[in-house]
């Protein structure tokens, strides 16, 4: 799944927040997605008791994954199918390419697939002169401009509608214009031919249905219908944890996924795939081969912090309620899986330390678990990261030094008075207008977007002990009985125990 560059997260976010546009596009589309999420579950009604089943089928299912995998694995052979399991992205690449290339395929057409993209499968197929014809549009897109996708539902979230015609006239060698129906015009003549004659389909999968051994794909364009019929061969990508257990719990399913991804009741086109086709049907390959891939995921099982990122069903909720996502976009994060199930997962599937700082990309507000359709905390893994950063050594010599002088303050009283007594004076050049500014240093990067009043001349704790002093040099009101304030003629203050004017037992 390496895709970072040389620099870290926070270079790759500089350079997103000077793209004016991309940070336009990103906010636009994310919010619509939002309102239409919003729209959709308020029809749908009970919309806390839809997460927390679909939460309840995750956690079940992950807890027993081993059972349900197997179940599945049987099924998928029981209907004619082959299963291969791959443990890492390279070895499942390796496997797809030898299918393809066993079948001398010379054109294999994918619909949209996570795990391809995270096992970079186009790459090791075009090394081996396969030609790969990606079929979701935004897919389509990316691939024409030689990106990745830059938000798991919508690839190509940050191009415009000029982008994609000059990507379409350079690929298709005719004028077009920047209508919608035009441009999707011609992706649906260019894309049909490309169908007819390809050798293998490659599809990715939302659910594998265990008691079945069914395939479950969600598309909006009918592309994985095209893909997973037509040509003779048949191949699914998926991840080890895209198991639910029932057809029962497809249904809750149905309806988490495409509300929580694009606000539709559901989605365009279900497709549910049960072994490959059989003599007395018309439609379906000859040959369907699944590839479960792990690459990282197993090390998650029984992991009390990090076992729940397993529940996922990649629906992209998180990222378009994430205000760091918001306004730097995918790519920045530098991985296959942007936003915040992105900054959780791509450094869980990859240990070695090139993706730690991505945890960093978050403000921790929690917007990610409130949209999350299966309850996951991404919040929680998120600090759980950071700490594990610590743990690791993975700090700054400076924030280091920071945080033991910040605990050592913190640890006495005294040391701690002295401290605010010596930051009061120190602030004093930094002052305007009762807030720190600061041009430069570490500061800069607080001061400079956000408010940081000063530090009050009187401390808090001084004034209270005034307070404290003055109350105690007042004369005392009358008290009643059980020592509560008696009440003052006249007073509107309801005595008490009592309920207002005339208050007392009635
Ligand atoms: S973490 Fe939750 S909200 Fe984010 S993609 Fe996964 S299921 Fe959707």
């Amino acid at each position: 799944m390496t895709v970072a560059s040389g620099h870290g997260v926070l270079e790759r976010s500089r350079a997103a927040l000077q793209n004016e546009f991309l940070r336009g596009a990103v906010r636009f589309t994310t919010e619509r997605l939002r309102s239409r999420k919003r729209t959709a579950t308020d029809e749908l009604g009970r919309w806390e008791e839809w997460r927390e089943r679909g939460r309840q089928i995750r956690s079940h299912t992950i807890e027993h994954l081993d059972y349900y995998l197997k179940r599945f694995a049987d099924n998928v052979r029981a209907h004619g199918g082959h299963v291969h399991f791959a443990a890492d992205g390279r070895e499942a690449a390796a496997i797809v390419t030898r299918l393809v290339t066993e079948r001398q395929a010379k054109r294999v057409v994918k619909s949209k697939s996570m795990v391809s993209e995270e096992i970079h499968l186009n790459h090791y197929l075009e090394a081996q002169g396969v030609e790969v014809v990606e079929t979701d549009l935004g897919e389509y897109i990316i691939q024409l401009a030689k990106e990745m996708p830059s938000h798991i539902i919508i690839p190509s979230i940050h191009k415009t509608r000029a982008q994609i015609r000059d990507l379409f006239e350079q690929a298709g060698g005719e004028g077009l214009t920047t209508e919608t129906a035009v441009l999707a015009g011609f992706a649906r003549r260019t894309l049909r031919s490309q169908f007819l004659s390809a050798d293998v389909g490659v599809t990715g999968c939302n659910f594998g249905i265990a008691e079945t051994g069914s395939i479950v794909l969600f598309t909006n364009e009918g592309n994985g219908r095209m893909v997973s019929t037509l040509p003779g061969t048949h191949i699914v990508t998926m991840g080890m944890e895209r198991i639910i257990p029932t057809f029962a719990d497809l249904e809750v399913m149905a309806n988490l996924l495409p509300r929580s991804a694009t606000g539709q009741k559901l989605t365009a086109y279900m497709s549910v795939i049960t072994g490959p086709r059989r003599v007395d049907e018309w439609d379906g390959p000859d040959e369907l081969h699944v590839v479960i891939l792990d690459n990282g995921r197993s090390a998650q099982l029984g992991d009390d912090e990090f076992q729940a990122v397993l529940h996922c069903i990649r629906c992209g909720a998180c990222l378009n309620v994430c205000p760091v996502y918001r306004q730097i976009g995918g790519h920045a994060y530098g991985s296959v899986y942007p936003g915040p199930i992105g900054a959780v997962l791509t450094p869980l599937l990859n240990p070695g330390g090139e993706y730690h700082d991505l945890p960093y990309a978050s403000s921790l507000c929690g917007a990610c678990f409130e949209a999350c359709p299966v309850k996951i905390p991404l919040h929680d893994m998120l600090v759980a990261l950071r700490r594990r950063n610590v743990e690791q050594g993975r700090v700054k010599p400076l924030e280091r030094a920071a945080m033991k002088g910040f605990a050592a303050v913190f640890a006495k009283p005294g040391r701690y008075r002295l401290a605010m007594r010596a930051a009061r004076v120190g602030q004093k050049p930094l002052v305007k207008d009762g807030y720190i500014t600061s041009t430069f240093g570490p500061l800069f990067g607080w001061t400079h977007t956000r408010h940081a009043p000063a530090l009050a001349a009187v401390p808090f704790r001084e004034r209270f002990a005034g307070m404290k002093q003055d109350v105690q040099e007042r004369p005392q009101p009358n008290r009643t009985s059980d020592g509560s304030p008696a009440k003052a003629a006249g007073s509107h203050l309801p005595a008490a125990g009592g309920d207002g004017e005339g208050g007392g037992e009635r």
